[in-house]
């Protein structure tokens, strides 16, 4: 007879506490058998990339020693799902498996119902568990933001004591960092992925480094140690939302009355995005759509599908003659992280001045972006293109975004080092210098650095102009009215501009993601 077990399967959940669906594994009093499955199929697709992979690995690396010191290691096997649990199934008596819901893309999605399906046909139980703040099947948007408060307030769920071993359990190997599977190498370096590190991360930012938050919340360079870089351990799950929530509450309970007022503000906008992020995983959750199409479908051609190369590497290499947006891309290229602000303006450049699909400058940002997350990174997309229908536009002006998060170039020198001798006078627009002081700088325009590859007035008149024709049809405010329905945010951010006069922060950073009104 073959041993009796069930299978936790991790995925974007990489932890060990406040995991509902290793509780319940437990709760059956079988031998769980904990597997991680690298698929090399999902690498393939256009948004995976090898810096997912630095993160996941170091965050496997630690869990599977934390697993082999509860009694069983982690199981790791290479391939696709269901073959890999087919094999399982001939060498063990599989009775469930447990995990936890995943909204992701349409990939995910499907390879999900693959092993549904799988399941069914072999009498196997798939148990599923909420992993955040998303729901299944909403039947209301009305009713998701006390759905999603209740499940925050639920009790984390503590770390196992044990786990049974396994009898004949071969652990398998991982992929190395550098296995030839994962794609191009990393084009700089990668945020530590784990538990340690999230926990780390996370009390830093509350005891120390959340002090200047909102301060510094929009500037690239401060932003770096002011904000709480939580995101990768969020994305792939090395810390659960609902601990992150906690320990936050936790945080401003511990607050005295009045010298800790702008804590106090900082922890509340913290708490707001951390809110922010379950509204727009659900998204993709209610619309998986959105990861192909634009929410509003006016705006579906506007834009050519594949565009003039020149312009998309520009972008891409961080040459586009505009010193701001090329210093972001460049530290985005080599980080793997960027404030929203700066991931905002990249993206709006792209969308609006260089009139690039959302859906290829897309693709090239989740592969940089350390804490790819797809329900937020597709609707971020959407919205800083202006294609969801029930979003203000906000075009940004890259020398207005220069000279007010970089005034004296600094960052700009750190990444685009042609500039370095440019003064501060000069470095947020360069071609404006003769060309003797071009010389004396070191930095000739067309020669050492490019000339702006697009006129900024001019692109922008064009979008305007494309958008209103765009929204102009008989039927786009009905349609619009459709979209919120289904995926508007019901409630008006609550820090706003209050908080921004407050902590000194300019009015637009601070700006409502999403208007109650249509447009
Ligand atoms: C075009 C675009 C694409 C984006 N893609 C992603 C992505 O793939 N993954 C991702 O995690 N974030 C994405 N963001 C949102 C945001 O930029 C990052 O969450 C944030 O910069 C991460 O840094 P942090 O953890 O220090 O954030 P903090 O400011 O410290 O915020 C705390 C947490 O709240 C959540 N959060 C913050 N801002 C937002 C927001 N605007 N919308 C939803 N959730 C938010 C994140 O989970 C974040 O970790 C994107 C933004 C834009 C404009």
């Amino acid at each position: 007879m073959l041993p009796r077990v069930t299978i936790l399967w991790f995925k974007r959940d990489l932890r060990l506490f406040d995991h509902a669906a290793l509780v319940a594994a437990l709760k059956t009093d079988l031998p769980v058998i904990p597997l991680y499955i690298v698929e090399p199929d999902y690498w393939k697709q256009p948004f995976a990339a090898r810096r997912h992979w630095h993160f996941i690995h170091d965050c496997l690396t630690e869990l599977s020693v934390d697993l082999a010191r509860l009694g069983q290691p982690l199981a790791v096997r290479v391939g696709d799902v269901v073959s890999v649990l087919r094999q399982f199934a001939t060498d063990y008596d599989v009775t469930a498996i447990y995990a936890h819901e995943e909204s992701g893309t349409d990939w995910t999605y499907r390879r999900d119902l693959a092993v549904q399906s799988w399941c069914r046909d072999q009498g196997i139980t798939f148990h599923e568990f909420p992993a955040n703040g998303v729901v299944r099947r909403l039947q209301n948007r009305d009713s998701w933001s006390g759905i999603r408060n209740a499940r925050m307030a639920e009790t984390i769920l503590p770390k196992p004591a044990t786990l049974a071993p396994v009898p004949g359990l071969d652990p398998g190997s991982m992929p190395s960092k550098a296995d030839p599977l994962f794609g191009a190498a990393v084009p700089g370096v990668t945020q530590p992925g784990g538990r340690r590190a999230g926990v780390a991360t996370l009390t830093s930012f509350l005891t120390e480094r959340g002090a200047q938050y909102l301060y510094r919340l929009s500037a690239p360079g401060p932003s770096e140690k002011h904000c709480s870089r939580l995101s990768p351990h969020l994305a792939w799950g090395s810390l659960s939302v609902r601990e992150v929530v906690k320990a936050t509450a936790a945080r401003r309970a511990t607050l005295g009355r009045d010298d800790d007022k702008s804590w106090r503000r900082n922890l509340s906008a913290f708490q707001s995005r951390l809110s922010w992020r379950c509204h727009f995983v659900q998204k993709i959750e209610d619309q998986p759509a959105i990861e192909f199409a634009c929410m509003h479908p006016a705006f579906e051609d506007m834009r050519p599908k594949a565009a003039p190369a020149d312009m998309y590497q520009a972008w891409v290499d961080g040459r586009t003659g505009y010193p701001f947006i090329d210093a972001c891309m460049r530290a985005l290229t080599y980080d793997g992280w960027l404030t929203f602000r700066m991931r905002a303006m990249l993206v709006s450049f792209a969308s609006y001045h260089l009139w690039l699909d959302w859906r290829q400058s897309g693709h090239h940002l989740a592969q940089l972006f350390t804490d790819f997350e797809p329900g937020i990174h597709y609707s971020q997309l959407q919205m800083q293109s202006g294609v969801t229908g029930i979003n203000s536009l906000r075009i940004y002006n890259p020398v207005k975004q220069s000279l007010e998060h970089d005034p004296d170039g600094t960052f700009i020198r750190r990444w685009v080092p042609e500039l370095s001798a440019v003064s501060s006078g000069w470095i947020h627009q360069p071609w404006t210098m003769d060309r003797a002081l071009q010389q004396t700088a070191g930095c000739v325009i067309g020669q050492n650095y490019p000339a702006p590859i697009i006129d900024h007035a001019t692109a922008v008149r064009q979008a305007r102009r494309l958008l209103a024709e765009a929204r102009s049809g008989e039927d786009f405010r009905d349609e619009a009215r459709r979209v919120y329905q289904k995926l508007g945010s019901r409630r008006r951010p609550s820090t706003g501009r209050r908080a921004a006069r407050r902590t000194g922060q300019r009015k637009s950073a601070q700006k409502p993601q999403e208007q109650l009104q249509l447009l």
